[in-house]
């Protein structure tokens, strides 16, 4: 490596695809996850987990739950 970060290495032009790219990927991954949690029965998504910030918690059972951390409670 000769020291440049990835991003100073890439052009604003290059950035700005990359980010819309992303995007797709993301409403794409959001529409299907929407569908795979409406297949099943008794689970569904909430809001971004609070304490890891790494994932959607799901509902199941009147139970959130975060499948990264494991942070959980009841509704
Ligand atoms: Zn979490």
């Amino acid at each position: 490596m000769d020291g440049q970060t990835m991003a100073e290495s890439l052009s604003e032009q290059e950035l700005a695809e990359r980010v819309v790219r992303a995007e797709r990927r993301i409403d794409c991954m959001e529409t299907a996850l929407a569908a795979v949690t409406d297949e099943i029965d008794g689970v569904s998504l909430s809001s971004r987990c609070s304490k890891c910030e790494q994932s959607l918690l799901l509902i199941k059972d009147g139970m959130l739950h975060c499948p990264n951390c494991g942070n959980g409670h009841p509704l």
